[in-house]
């Protein structure tokens, strides 16, 4: 069998959202699923608006979420005198023809057929045909080149997300392959990068579906045979819109800068346009083990930003202790916090994130809540006037006496607060939520005897001393 060959192709023009990348994420998933060849190709023929910055995003997206590149980045600024040769194959061969139409005429033809109530299109004036007489060539026009489009007939193919297409060749006119300059245009560096990079499986936005006809045809005359596409719909807004950065859509990056983990982003994106099952939650393993073209969706997708949070929220639980503690300690580096040498390194911020990550969506979220590890606290003073009693006073100092010569660990910790609790006639909130909020700047957290033991001692005993 073939090897599968898939590619991203993006027009590198500054920013790249979760819509954008979900069309690399696909074809990477379906090359990884299918042991193939996954490449990038960076279609940078608009000068205006291409830049080298813009490649770095989508090189830096890419790889924060994981989609590793066999073949490439392809420029293609950089096979211009590739494109060039095969204009040249296709002018030998008989298969485009010039075109000395100017734009006035263009123009004027266009508006008699809009005014006939017909679709414009070029009417192969230009277009040699046997026993046809073609109008004298004008004197110092460059003409354009366009492609000899089959007469008759259809093109067809079965999409495999939108089902079987069909587009009469009638509804085709001679696209212009080459400018007056010798460039080629858009459709034909596809076909020819296309053909080239062997590609065997096209996945890419469905606004380039009614370019897909025109490229077979290409692809056809040239002596091949089309590969698979894939159109993938849009995806939309929370509001509907086309996503897009005018829309407010975020850069894919910035996900990253909110402490996501690429996996869970991985993981939405592959469900916001395809299925498995009625699964909801998989490891990038579980998404490259099962990915296939059978279980793309056919509507539009809609970001919904509370979903993502929940996927997140599912990995983050799942996610190793190891893996998280060095992500939160790079969230404390880059706000600047000093992180005490018992946290910098060891089992302590693994047990930390143990204890709290099921509470979080981001590692942000987790390097929020262990702040009070590494900073001080500031009790919300209401709350704290309305706990700390007069009656409860007297409680937080005892509890305070035990834990200054406790065996530092869980069980002591929950004895000493147990043994209090008897003392003072306190039932457990009365006195658990004063002790946290004094020596967490919260009311609430997990099982306070787990939360303590991760202090250092004598941190606690600071915090809970009382004048
Ligand atoms: N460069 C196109 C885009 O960014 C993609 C073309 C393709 O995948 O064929 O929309």
């Amino acid at each position: 069998m073939t090897q599968v060959r898939t590619r991203f192709a993006p027009s590198p023009t500054g920013f790249i959202h979760l819509g954008n990348i979900r069309s690399a994420l696909y074809p990477w998933a379906f090359a990884r699923a299918s042991k193939g060849v996954f490449i990038l190709r960076i279609e940078d023929t608009d000068v205006e608006r291409s830049s080298q910055e813009a490649v770095d995003v989508i090189l830096e997206s890419m790889q924060w979420l994981g989609l590793d590149i066999d073949e490439g980045p392809f420029y293609q600024m950089q096979r211009m005198d590739r494109y060039k040769a095969a204009l040249q194959d296709m002018v030998a061969k008989g298969l485009v023809y010039p075109c000395y139409m100017s734009t006035t005429e263009l123009d004027a033809l266009r508006e008699r057929q809009m005014a006939n109530k017909e679709k414009p299109r070029y009417d192969g004036t230009w277009r040699p045909e046997p026993g046809k007489t073609l109008p004298p060539v004008p004197e110092g026009v460059q003409p354009v080149l366009r492609f000899k489009n089959p007469v008759g007939g259809s093109v067809v193919w079965d999409d495999k997300v939108k089902g079987r297409i069909e587009i009469s060749n009638d509804e085709l006119d001679d696209l212009v392959i080459a400018r007056p300059d010798g460039t080629p245009t858009y459709n034909f560096c596809v076909v020819i990068d296309d053909l080239d990079m062997a590609i065997t499986h096209v996945i890419r936005g469905d606004d380039h579906v009614n370019n897909t006809p025109r490229q077979i045809n290409i692809l056809r005359a040239l002596g091949h045979e089309p590969p698979v596409y894939a159109h993938l719909p849009t995806v939309l807004n929370e509001q509907g819109e086309k996503m897009s950065k005018r829309h407010g859509a975020k850069a894919v990056t910035q996900y990253r800068d909110e402490g996501y983990l690429a996996d869970a982003v991985v993981n939405y994106l592959a469900r916001l346009g395809w299925s498995h099952g009625d699964d909801e939650i998989f490891s990038r393993q579980q998404l490259v083990e099962w990915f296939n073209l059978d279980h793309l969706g056919k509507s539009a997708g809609q970001f919904d930003e509370a979903k993502l949070r929940w996927v997140a929220q599912q990995h983050m639980k799942t996610t190793a202790d190891e893996v998280l503690a060095p992500l939160v300690r790079g969230q404390w580096a880059a706000r600047g916090v000093q992180v005490p040498a018992a946290l910098a390194s060891g089992d302590l911020l693994n047990r930390a994130c143990a204890l709290f990550k099921d509470r979080c969506s981001t590692t942000v979220e987790l390097a929020d809540w262990l702040s009070m590890y590494v900073t001080d606290v500031q009790p919300p003073a209401e709350e704290l006037v309305a706990q700390l009693t007069d009656a409860v006073k007297p409680a937080v100092a005892a509890l305070r006496e035990r834990l200054a010569t406790v065996t530092w660990d869980k069980a002591s910790i929950a004895l000493a607060l147990k043994e209090t609790l008897a003392q003072f006639s306190l039932k457990m909130p009365q006195l658990a939520i004063p002790v946290r909020l004094l020596v967490c700047g919260r009311s609430q957290t997990p099982s306070v005897d787990a939360v303590l033991e991760l202090f250092e001692r004598e941190n606690v005993l600071k915090r809970l001393q009382l004048t």
